[in-house]
């Protein structure tokens, strides 16, 4: 058994952190999210770097990296925040996984080098008013008509749409059948018929969500991603390595609020000793610190897995449901550690407050995800 990283992992971190330390600094990405201003600027940058390029074969103008590795990147850019998660997570995992995974050649040839670049961006729309963690219950549906597919229907909850080229859409092509009459199409943006609106602001306001409204939205038949009626199959594909993105996001808040806590509990001081001195901060501090090792650990397995082509749903399930957790209770400890400075925007607790809750429900809730567990658990697969 082997806990450590390739010299290439610590070399690709360390790339990473150097990159986010130099072109995202904290104050920058505050003032964006204050603003709610697309990180433009940063996301070519980070497409420079090669960032958007990493779930994209290099025969495709991407730069493909290791599952560990993405989660290496994944916990770096929650570290510096989520709005940078949001501008590209869905993009890498859903968006040009699908294609590079399960689209035809043609696709691929159009679509990949856009997103590599950061030309292109593709929002994922999934979820609708009345349909969060049940899929099986979409009712956006695409119909063939006259050699097009024509999409009606309403998606909700869609991060960073209107900055988006295309949109990854989950309609219903098969009446009555439930997930299993799903499929996935691409349709670009400014396809007549495909009108947006801004949800009010929301946690990671420099990418906003948007209710979308398809209204006789016409596609032709090879937008079609992967099967027709097998859009679930797609999303079991992808679903797993999400939910390790998104336990590495975790860690990476989970990270940053220690750090901003442990940098205050030496510097504040009060009767007459920094704050780190108290038993009761210093605990805080330890716990923090010990979950987010675990959860570091545990997502790099389901991740290894993941790479071996090992079965690794459950693993992904845990380490999705471990890593939200100790993200958003770091975030809690380290704001208690604060105190009153911590509701301040200048110290990045109250951002951080905001932007990790989705880790807990987004990619599947934590309460579905632990039914998951037991469920494998009951089966004796795990
Ligand atoms: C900021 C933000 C960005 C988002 N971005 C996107 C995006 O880009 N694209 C997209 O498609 N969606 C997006 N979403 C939607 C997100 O994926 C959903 O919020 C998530 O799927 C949960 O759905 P819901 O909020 O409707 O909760 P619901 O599904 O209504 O769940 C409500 C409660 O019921 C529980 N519950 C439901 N079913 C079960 C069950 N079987 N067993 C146990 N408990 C259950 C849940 O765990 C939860 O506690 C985003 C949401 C937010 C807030």
């Amino acid at each position: 058994m082997d806990f450590a990283l390739s010299d290439d992992q610590v070399a690709y971190q360390k790339d990473v952190r150097a990159f986010f330390e130099r072109e995202a600094p904290a104050e920058v990405l505050a003032e964006l999210d204050d603003s709610e201003t697309f990180p433009h600027e940063i996301y070519a940058k980070m497409a420079a770097f090669g960032m958007t390029g990493a779930t994209i074969s290099a025969e495709h103008g991407g730069k493909p990296i290791d599952q560990v590795s993405l989660c290496l990147m994944a916990e770096e850019i929650a570290r510096v925040g989520n709005n940078l998660c949001g501008a590209m997570i869905p993009t890498i995992m859903f968006g040009t996984s699908a294609i590079q995974e399960f689209g035809t050649e043609e696709q691929r040839a159009q679509i990949l080098p856009e997103v590599a670049s950061g030309r292109a961006r593709i929002a994922m729309c999934l979820s609708e008013p009345g349909v969060g963690a049940d899929l099986g219950g979409i009712e956006s549906n695409a119909v063939r008509t006259g050699g097009d597919w024509v999409i009606n229907g309403q998606k909700f909850y869609v991060t960073g749409a209107a900055e988006a080229r295309y949109l990854f859409v989950l309609a219903r092509t098969e009446p009555g059948k439930g997930a299993r009459g799903l499929s996935a199409l691409l349709v670009p943006t400014d396809t007549p018929g495909v009108s947006m609106q801004r949800i009010k602001k929301s946690m990671s306001r420099a990418v906003p969500i948007y209710q979308i409204d398809f209204q006789d939205v016409r596609v032709p038949l090879a937008a079609v991603i992967g099967e027709e009626g097998k859009g679930h199959r797609i999303i079991y594909g992808l679903i797993d390595g999400e939910r390790i993105i998104l336990g590495a996001k975790g860690v990476g808040v989970g990270q940053a609020a220690l750090d901003i806590a442990l940098a205050y509990s030496l510097e504040r001081k009060q009767f007459g000793q920094p704050i780190l001195d108290f038993q009761a901060v210093s605990q805080m501090i330890g716990d923090m610190a010990i979950e987010i090792e675990v959860a570091r650990t545990m997502t790099h397995k389901a991740a290894w897995l993941r790479g071996e082509g090992a079965p690794h749903s459950h693993e992904a399930a845990i380490a999705k449901v471990f890593g939200s957790e100790v993200g958003t209770k770091c975030v809690a400890r380290g704001m208690r550690v604060l105190a009153g400075r911590s509701l301040f925007s200048d110290y990045g607790l109250e951002r951080l407050n905001r932007e990790s809750r989705i880790y807990e429900f987004g990619g599947g809730t934590n309460e579905v995800l632990r039914e998951l567990i037991v469920r494998s658990l009951r089966a004796g697969v795990a």
